[in-house]
């Protein structure tokens, strides 16, 4: 980073974000403790190894921020405007991400020493400050939910998967017993899939997996869930549904992908394939693993009187 001569200039600082409203005479007096630096693209302007007394505003360029590592995906694109840098400003703590230049950039940077003075001069520049950082929380927040659902769902399938299984069991479970609702679980397994592999190959067979995944899915109401348990096995659970109910909509979408001789994939055209459907309904004493084992009870009936249907 090296320091650069900054010709003042307001209007360009009418997109900073953190002189929002600021007044124009107040902000002409704070500019003095900001001082301006260049950034060579690729340079690396923050890292959590070492501390940050700075503030920075971006005037121009772009900058990337990575958590845990350089090698993963930016977690944010900051532009014109924005601020880098303010938590550890703040707490005078190590920066909590990487902070990386993508192209050459110029800077606004203030020191911490002077942040009692921005305050005391510009109660409008804390309230910018505070807004800033609430937006760093949420943003926080957000990547907490989107890994959490990443870490639920199947990547090939977009199923959710059995980490997701024992929260929404949990879940569900506890929702039909106060209201007295009957809830069941479906188990299906695809029919005589390791030739199927064998023949068309592996790649085939998983889009037949997501081909499965995807008819059933669509015939599901949003409260049911659909979980990818193993290899090419689903689980399915429905809550407020009796054995006859979940009877017939399991037959349902057996049927489904009996009726579909044969799908377009990136692999050409392939076969489909049918499975067999096991069913439990939960009982008062039952745990997750005592009802997954009753359902895979009746699939392995199903099994047994031929495939291509469902039992129990
Ligand atoms: P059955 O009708 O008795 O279920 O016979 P099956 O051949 O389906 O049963 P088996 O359990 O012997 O074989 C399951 C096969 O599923 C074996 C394995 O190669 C395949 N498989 C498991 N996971 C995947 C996957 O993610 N993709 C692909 N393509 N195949 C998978
Ligand atoms: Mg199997
Ligand atoms: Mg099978």
């Amino acid at each position: 980073m090296k320091p650069t001569i900054w010709q003042e200039n307001l209007q360009q600082l009418s997109h900073v974000r953190l002189f929002n409203k600021v007044a124009s005479s107040i902000l002409t007096q704070l500019l003095k403790e900001f001082h301006a630096c260049t950034l060579d693209s690729g340079e690396v302007l923050l890292t959590p190894f070492n501390r940050n007394q700075h503030l920075y505003l971006l005037l121009e360029g772009e900058l990337k921020v990575y958590l845990g590592s350089l090698d993963n995906q930016p977690i944010s694109t900051l532009k014109r405007g924005d601020c880098a840098g303010e938590i550890s400003f703040i707490d005078n703590d190590h920066p909590s991400a990487y902070v990386v230049a993508t192209e050459a950039s110029t800077v606004l940077r203030l020191h911490r020493e002077s942040l009692l003075k921005l305050f005391s001069q510009s109660p409008q520049i804390m309230q910018n400050l505070l807004e800033l950082l609430c937006n760093r929380v949420r943003q926080g927040n957000q990547i907490i939910l989107d890994s959490e659902q990443n870490a639920n769902i199947d990547t090939l399938t977009g199923c959710f998967n059995r980490r997701w299984l024992e929260h929404v069991f949990e879940r569900e479970n506890t929702r039909c017993a106060f209201n007295e609702q009957p809830m069941c679980m479906l188990m299906i397994d695809v029919d005589h899939f390791k030739p199927y592999n064998d023949q068309h190959g592996h790649l085939a067979g998983d889009y037949a997996l997501c081909l499965v995944a995807h008819t059933l899915r669509n015939q599901l109401r949003p409260k049911d869930s659909m979980v990818r348990y193993g290899g090419e096995e689903f689980l399915i659970v429905l809550p407020e549904l009796a054995a006859d109910e979940a009877r017939s909509i399991g037959e349902r979408l057996r049927q489904s992908l009996e009726l579909i001789p044969n799908f377009y994939s990136p692999v050409g055209i392939l076969p489909g394939v049918t499975v067999s459907i096991g069913l439990a309904q939960m009982r008062p004493k039952d745990s997750l693993q005592s009802l997954i084992a009753r359902a895979d009870c009746a699939l392995y009936q199903a099994k047994q009187q031929g495939r291509n249907c469902l039992s129990g």
